[in-house]
């Protein structure tokens, strides 16, 4: 068993509290690669941003999970030497078992989140309440969900999204004492998070999707007051990078996301993590593709992964200031 404190890191309690009373939401970055966590950690110092590092069980597969622990406790080391007091959270996104969760918490993780969203109300709330207890055991906070998002993200795929039952939300947390609670309002996983026949076109032709429920975020708030809410599904699927990926051999069709302003809205509400993978995604692949075109004899990793990168971590810091506004918020966490 090796616990998160012992390799630096940090549960989410601190961030949620401080990202609620501040009216900003925590960023949380999935990543599966050296390049990846590298420009989250620089993005996040050089904004003086708090974030959660997120991993999911796809991620965890691809790198290896001894792998990824010890990327992970290199990105403390990485982070201290940039001169940041920043600590992060490691988590990890869409746990599907109470034996995941646990093997997670053994192995340094500081946060998971537990999915019940495919099971019955009863069995969701069973699954979360025993992860929980495992978890607490040892500091460790837990996510869970009630709604389900449509979309397509690693290994979570489902078809049609249901909105979170305001009705639901009290039960389940007093029941299951979790930490925080991801909600379907209409966000979705993936880039292509709304059908075209879903959304309306504005004057240049561009697919404007449908809003999201800030009604039942509301009435959410109103039931759990001050309690802090997960939004999943919420690139903004910057229109910059689909036509740079389009422009450079790539076929991306119909892909649409979350517009900035309602992400901005979102984050002064009770909303307290916002979940941010797809945008990173197509940086890098937008950026990847246009060396390859420019430079067709280039073969060098490092010359198209570089600037992949460079795009990610400048993104991040636009983020964190636009969207999130956890930009130089981290000095009132961690000093
Ligand atoms: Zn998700």
């Amino acid at each position: 068993m090796v616990s998160y404190k012992e390799l630096g890191l940090v549960n989410t309690v601190e961030m949620f509290k401080k990202a609620m009373a501040g009216q900003y939401a925590i960023p949380a970055y999935n990543f599966n690669n050296m390049e990846q966590l590298q420009a989250i950690v620089l993005g996040c110092a050089e904004s003086d941003s708090p974030f959660i590092l997120q991993v999911s069980s796809g991620a965890r597969k691809y790198a290896n999970q001894t792998m990824l622990r010890y990327m992970a406790q290199g990105a403390v080391e990485m982070l201290k030497e940039t001169g940041s007091n920043l600590k992060f959270a490691l988590h990890l996104d869409h746990g599907d078992t109470f034996e995941l969760c646990k093997s997670c918490i053994e192995t340094g993780f500081s946060s998971v989140m537990i999915d019940g969203s495919s099971h019955s109300f009863e069995d969701n709330m069973k699954l979360t309440k025993k992860v929980v207890e495992y978890a607490h055991q040892y500091d460790v906070t837990v996510e869970g969900e009630l709604g389900v998002l449509a979309g397509i993200e690693d290994d979570v795929v489902a078809e049609t999204s249901t909105y979170t039952r305001p009705e639901e939300v009290e039960e389940f947390v007093k029941e299951t004492n979790v930490d925080s609670l991801a909600i379907s309002i209409g966000t979705s996983h993936g880039a292509n998070k709304f059908k075209p026949e879903q959304c309306t076109r504005n004057e240049d032709g561009v697919l404007v999707p449908p809003p999201l429920r800030f009604d039942i975020l509301e009435e959410i708030e109103k039931r759990i007051p001050g309690f802090s809410i997960v939004l999943h599904g919420s690139s903004s699927v910057v229109p910059e990078y689909v036509n740079m990926i389009n422009n450079n051999g790539g076929n991306l069709k119909n892909a649409v996301g979350i517009p900035a302003e309602q992400l901005r809205k979102a984050a002064k509400s009770s909303v307290c993590k916002v979940n941010i993978d797809s945008d990173g995604r197509l940086a890098m692949t937008a950026f990847i593709r246009k060396v390859h075109t420019e430079s067709p004899a280039e073969f060098d990793p490092r010359k198209y992964l570089g600037p992949a990168r460079e795009e990610l971590r400048k993104m991040i810091i636009d983020k964190n200031i636009n969207v999130l506004g956890s930009a130089n918020k981290g000095k009132e966490i961690f000093g």
